[in-house]
């Protein structure tokens, strides 16, 4: 007996009962063949004795009972009852979460923004003094340090901005030529030309679908840091590639660089994260959550496969199909 819980998840349950073997005794063999004689007639032959005839009957069952049937559907009634108020309960935890995302969000903005102004009045005064002999030497490099702090400070200000920024975003779909988009970044880089420091080979890219900014985000801090954590290799290789699955489109940005241990793999992509032998490397720990949170947004995938020493592959996939409800606007 079977009842279907949900034919979309494939979830059924199945009840099985033991096969009984019976003997039947007939009166006769009914499946005794025919007799045909030579002018094609059919004749029965009649039984030489009158001894039971005895099948046994393998691979069935006793009947369901109607208690059973009936108890069955009760039992349905009541899970599809538990399952639908489990579902209104997350329903109405996801919107809250979503809620507060929404909030953070925007009271990351809304912080990071209002902090620019009092910054920038900061960043000036802090150039005056520097640029002011009376004060003496000491106080003068003192004032240096405190405009460097704060164009840090900025640095990582508009970090926060653009990642909370994305979370206000919606996903203008577009196909995308990625081979332009990826050579544009590589050439808007604007790397020193010399083949004996660095190596960057862009392989055929298939198109993808997906908001061209974002997308551009999402491959300038791939292509940026696989440069970045392989400035010691000397040459640095960068190899761009995709493979086309079935219903994936996957790239790899491979670089030969730094590496990251396999405990930190998992980690690197939260905000503000950066490794220990990434720190006398500049940088904000913001770019790989945001790709994160692009790629999450368009329902992709990301991973990252490293060796330390050896060198790292981050892996984007996107999905081939549009998703339905946004217009195709090819360009
Ligand atoms: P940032 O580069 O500004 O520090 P990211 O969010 O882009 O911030 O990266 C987070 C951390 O992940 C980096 O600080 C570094 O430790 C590590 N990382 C990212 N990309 C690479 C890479 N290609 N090779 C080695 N380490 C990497």
């Amino acid at each position: 007996m079977i009842i279907v819980l949900s034919k979309e998840h494939k979830e059924y349950l199945i009840w099985f009962k033991p096969e009984i073997l019976q003997t039947i005794n007939w009166a006769g063999n009914p499946e005794k063949p025919v007799l045909i004689s030579p002018d094609n007639v059919e004749t029965i032959s009649p039984r030489n004795s009158f001894e039971a005839w005895s099948q046994t009957v393998y691979g069935i069952s006793l009947p369901w009972t109607l208690e059973e049937i009936e108890s069955v559907q009760r039992l349905k009634e009541e899970i599809l009852y538990v399952i639908n108020l489990k579902a209104g309960a997350i329903k109405l935890l996801n919107e809250k979460l979503r809620q507060a995302y929404e909030e953070l969000d925007t009271f990351s903005y809304t912080v990071s923004h209002d902090l620019k102004n009092p910054i920038a009045a900061i960043k000036g005064y802090a150039e005056l003094l520097e640029r002011n002999n009376s004060i003496g030497q000491q106080a003068q490099k003192i004032a240096g340090r405190i405009g460097e702090r704060i164009t840090k400070m900025n640095f990582l200000i508009n970090a926060v901005l653009d990642y909370a920024h994305l979370g206000r975003l919606d996903i203008n779909y577009k196909r995308i030529n990625a081979k332009v988009l990826i050579e544009d970044i590589v050439n808007d880089l604007d790397l020193e030309h010399n083949p004996e420091k660095l190596i960057i080979t862009i392989n055929e890219l298939p198109d993808l679908y997906g908001d061209r900014v974002m997308m551009s985000q999402v491959f300038t801090n791939l292509i940026s840091n696989a440069i970045k954590y392989s400035r010691n290799a000397s040459p640095a290789i960068i190899n761009i590639s995709a493979t086309d699955n079935e219903n994936e489109i996957l790239y790899s940005i491979k670089d030969n660089g730094l590496g990251i241990l396999q405990k930190d793999l998992h980690i690197i992509f939260d905000l503000f994260n950066r490794m220990e032998n990434a720190r006398q490397i500049e940088g904000s720990g913001v770019g790989l959550a945001i790709v994160k949170r692009i790629v999450e947004k368009h329902n992709g995938r990301l991973w990252v496969e490293s060796i330390v020493g050896e060198g790292s592959v981050f892996y984007v996939a996107f999905k081939k199909e549009l998703p339905i409800m946004n217009a195709l606007d090819i360009n």
